[in-house]
C-alpha cells in the first residue's frame, strides 16, 4: 500500500469539523489545525454575553471530539500563510506542515465598515473571548451605576447594538430580558427601568433575509421587551462615551456591541487566493480553489486546495443563485462535501459539484419568542418556533456534557426566571469604561465561567 495522502484542515469550526469527521474511514491522514484548543458554538455566544450560559457550555476541547478517530492528529497553532511551491502550511510558532490536500476553514472576522472609532471602542461578538468581554463590561456598567447613580444620566446604562441581523436581534432581546428580569432584582435600588437597549439597523427592517411576516413578528417581540429599534439609521462614529448617528443625534453610551456583519478571514486574501469583494475565497463547483490560469506548472501548485464555510464563497448549485450566506448549515454541508470529494479522488474517481440543501433558518428574540422558516414555506413564530430553536441548538452542540449543561441551564432559567454567571472576570484593575481596555484584560474561564 502506498503512502496515504495527507489532508491538512485549517480551522476547527463547523466547517473544519465536518471535513475532519467525514474523513474518518477514508484512506487519508488528517491534521486538524486551530489556533485554539477548543471549538466554539457561535450561535449561542450571545447567551454567554448575557449571562444565560457558561463560557464552557458553548466550547468543546477539539481533541475530545476525536478520541476514536485514528487517522487524525490535532495541532494547536496559528496559521500565517502557505508556501505554495513547497506545498506547506506556515505556522506562527511551529514547523511548516506539508500537505497533499489543504482545506481552508478559518471562518470570518467582524467588519467595521470604516466607521471611525468602531474597531477601538465597540466589541464584536465572534469569539468566546468577545462574549466574556461583553458580559464583563455589561455587568460592570450596572455595578458602576449602582455605586454612583448619577452615571445613568451620562449614558452608563445605554447599550447600543449595531446591526439588525440574527445576531443583533438575539443580543438585543437577551439584554433587555436580562435587565428586566434579573438585574431588576440584583440592583433593587438602581431603577433598572432606566437602562436602554438601542438596536440600530441601516435597512428599513430587521432580519433582512426573513419573510416580512417574520420580520414584523421579530420587531413586535423586540418592542414588547422595550428594545428601542432604530430602523434606517446608521452609526457614524463610536467614542468611549458616546455614539454619533447619521441623523446627527449623539447618544451617550459606554457600550457598543457590533453585530453589523462579517468578512472572510483576512489570512485567505493574504495567501494570494482568488477572493470576492468581501474576501471570501472563490471556489469551483466542487468547492476546490481554482489555480492561476494558463501558467504552466504554476497552475498545479493549488491542486488539492479547498475552501469551506464562512471563508468560502460557494453557490447553492452549479450556475445558479448567488453566493450562499455565512451560516452554520452551509459550513457543515460544504465541509462534508469536500471530505467526500477527497475520498473520491483517493479512489481515482472524478469530483462532483456541491449542492446545498436548505433546511431552514431561525432566530430567537427571547423567552418563548422566536421565528423559524422551514422548507415548504412553513413559518413559525412564538413558542413553537422557540421550542424548535431550543431543540435544534441542543442537537448541534458538541459534546454530551455541554448538551446536558445547556439543557439544565435553560430549564433552570425558564422555571426560576434566573440567569447564570453574572460574573465579572478580570485580571488586575477594575474594568474601565472603554471596551478595548478590557479586551486586553479579559480572561476566559474554561471551567465554570
Ligand atoms: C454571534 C454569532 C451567531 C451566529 N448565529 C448563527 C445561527 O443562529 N445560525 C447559523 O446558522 N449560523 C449562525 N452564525 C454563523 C455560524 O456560526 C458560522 O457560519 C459558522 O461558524 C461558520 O463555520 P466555519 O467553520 O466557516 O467558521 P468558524 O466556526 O468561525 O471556525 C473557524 C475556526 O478557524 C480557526 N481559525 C481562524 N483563523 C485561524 C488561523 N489563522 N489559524 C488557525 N486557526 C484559525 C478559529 O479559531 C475557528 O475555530 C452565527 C455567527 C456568530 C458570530
Amino acid at each position: 500500500m502506498g503512502v496515504r495522502p495527507h489532508v491538512v484542515i485549517v480551522g476547527a469550526g463547523f466547517g473544519g469539523l465536518a471535513v475532519a469527521r467525514s474523513l474518518d474511514r477514508h484512506p487519508v491522514e488528517v491534521t486538524l489545525i486551530d489556533r485554539n484548543n477548543f471549538t466554539t458554538f457561535q450561535p449561542l455566544l450571545y447567551q454567554v454575553a448575557t449571562a444565560g450560559l457558561n463560557a464552557a457550555d458553548v466550547a468543546h476541547p477539539i481533541r475530545g471530539l476525536f478520541h476514536r478517530q485514528r487517522n487524525l492528529r490535532v495541532l494547536m497553532g496559528e496559521v500565517t500563510g502557505i508556501d505554495w511551491q513547497r506545498r506547506e502550511v506556515l505556522l506562527a510558532e511551529h514547523q511548516p506542515v506539508p500537505f497533499d490536500h489543504l482545506v481552508l476553514a478559518m471562518g470570518a472576522v467582524a467588519t467595521w465598515f470604516g466607521v471611525p472609532g468602531a474597531a477601538e471602542h465597540a466589541v464584536p461578538l465572534y469569539t468566546l473571548e468577545d462574549a466574556v468581554e461583553v458580559r464583563n463590561h455589561v455587568v460592570s456598567r450596572f455595578e458602576a451605576a449602582d455605586a454612583d447613580p448619577s452615571l445613568v444620566d451620562r449614558g452608563e446604562l445605554n447599550f447600543v447594538v449595531v446591526g439588525g441581523g440574527p445576531t443583533g436581534v438575539e443580543m438585543a432581546g437577551a439584554l433587555a430580558e436580562l435587565f428586566a428580569v434579573v438585574f431588576k432584582r440584583d440592583y433593587p435600588t438602581l431603577g433598572v427601568g432606566r437602562a436602554r437597549v438601542v438596536l440600530v439597523e441601516t435597512q428599513d427592517r430587521v432580519l433582512a433575509p426573513f419573510h416580512p411576516a417574520s420580520q414584523r413578528a421579530a420587531l413586535d417581540a423586540l418592542r414588547a421587551r422595550q428594545v428601542e429599534v432604530r430602523l434606517e439609521e446608521t452609526v457614524d462614529e463610536v467614542t468611549p462615551d458616546h455614539v454619533r448617528f447619521a441623523s446627527g443625534e449623539v447618544l451617550p453610551a459606554r457600550t457598543v456591541i457590533w453585530a453589523a456583519g462579517v468578512r472572510a478571514h483576512p489570512v485567505a486574501r493574504a495567501m494570494g487566493l482568488p477572493t470576492t469583494a468581501s474576501g471570501r475565497v472563490e471556489v469551483a463547483a466542487d468547492l476546490s480553489v481554482p489555480g492561476p490560469s494558463g501558467r504552466g506548472t504554476e497552475k498545479h501548485v493549488r491542486e488539492g486546495v479547498w475552501a469551506v464555510g464562512d471563508v468560502a464563497a460557494p453557490h447553492a448549485k452549479r450556475g445558479s443563485g448567488g453566493v450562499l450566506p455565512q451560516l452554520a448549515p452551509v459550513a457543515m454541508q460544504t465541509g462534508a462535501h469536500v471530505a467526500r470529494q477527497i475520498g473520491r479522488l483517493a479512489e481515482g474517481k472524478a469530483t462532483q459539484p456541491f449542492r446545498f440543501h436548505d433546511k431552514g433558518t431561525m432566530a430567537t428574540i427571547g423567552r418563548r419568542a422566536a421565528i423559524a422558516e422551514l422548507p415548504g414555506r412553513i413559518r413559525l413564530h412564538g413558542t413553537l418556533a422557540w421550542l424548535a430553536w431550543l431543540g435544534l441548538h441542543i442537537l448541534y452542540l458538541a459534546g454530551v456534557r455541554n448538551r446536558a449543561s445547556v439543557l439544565l441551564n435553560w430549564a433552570w432559567g425558564y422555571l426560576t426566571w434566573d440567569r447564570g454567571p453574572r460574573i465579572i472576570l478580570r485580571r488586575g484593575a477594575a474594568p474601565g469604561p472603554v471596551m478595548t481596555t478590557e479586551r486586553a484584560k479579559t480572561a476566559v474561564d474554561n471551567t465554570s465561567s
